[in-house]
């Protein structure tokens, strides 16, 4: 009897076989599927439902990342915040500017700048303009534009938070308008050091005081504490300037640097011989 049974399941397997699954009668499948362990496939799909629904979740999690990436706004370039006419956008035009004055210096440099009839821009430090006002009113009595340089140029003061720098920023505004009258504007200003101009929270102090900053692209480096001679200062701009269309010269005015104004007077009658205008910065 049982090997009779078993050639009957057999016989059927064939069928079965011969015949492909969907050929079957659906109402003879629920009979094959209970005797055949290997046909059992159906009760495995309440277990594969639940495995099923955990990648739905992932995917609306990965869109999720993107949105909360804020790109913060890539920085203007230097040039870009200069205003030119379309001739000067075209030509060659050179922009000097002088930090850390006014000193003893200053007289010499607007001496020699006058001769050149060149107009530059000053970054001053609050503190120097206090104490040499008279300065300041002849730099702006000359045409120069005047910038703020902080009030201090101690980086470990300006730099402790952007509440320190707002105050500096703020207290050498209020020297300059001392100086030149309350309704003179100073809306460029410099950092000391060049330090924190790609920090946005020292960047939003600036702008939340209506000013913009000033960095340079050819620096001849009178800056040191030691004096370079007027011929490595002019070597070192030279060697900077190439055939840059707009450089935007860093130099200074401080007490022990008259290689500066020297160096400064052969660095425009150079640029003057190769073609080049000068200007003061302007805001667009
Ligand atoms: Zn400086």
């Amino acid at each position: 009897m049982k090997k009779l049974l078993l050639i009957f399941t057999i016989g059927l397997f064939t069928a079965l076989l011969l015949f492909g699954c969907n050929n079957i009668d659906p109402n003879a499948s629920p009979q094959m599927i209970t005797e055949s362990p290997t046909m059992s496939l159906p009760t495995a799909t309440p277990e594969q439902t639940p495995e099923v629904t955990p990648p739905p979740v992932e995917p609306t999690e990965t869109p999720v990342p993107p949105p909360p990436t804020p790109t913060p706004a890539p920085p203007v370039p230097l040039i870009n915040k200069i205003k030119m006419t379309a001739e000067q956008r075209a030509g060659k035009v050179a922009y000097i500017t002088i930090d850390d004055g006014p000193s003893r210096n200053t007289p010499a440099l607007l001496a020699m700048l006058r001769g050149k009839n060149v107009k530059v821009t000053f970054f001053v430090l609050g503190r120097n303009a206090e104490a040499h006002p008279q300065y300041i009113k002849d730099i702006a009595a000359d045409g120069h534009v005047i910038g703020n340089h902080s009030y201090s140029h101690v980086y470990k003061q300006i730099y402790a938070s952007p509440d320190t720098l707002r105050e500096e920023i703020v207290h050498t505004n209020n020297v300059i308008k001392n100086i030149l009258g309350q309704d003179y504007q100073v809306t460029l200003f410099r950092f000391p050091g060049g330090l924190k101009q790609s920090d946005p929270a020292y960047v939003q102090v600036v702008t939340d005081l209506g000013m913009d900053f000033y960095a340079w692209n050819i620096d001849p480096k009178d800056s040191g504490g030691s004096k370079s001679t007027t011929e490595a200062l002019v070597a070192k701009f030279n060697s900077q300037l190439g055939s840059m269309k707009h450089p935007v010269i860093l130099m200074h005015d401080a007490a022990n640097k008259d290689t500066s104004v020297q160096a400064l007077a052969v660095m425009i009658d150079q640029l003057r011989a190769k073609g080049y205008s000068f200007d003061v910065i302007t805001r667009p």
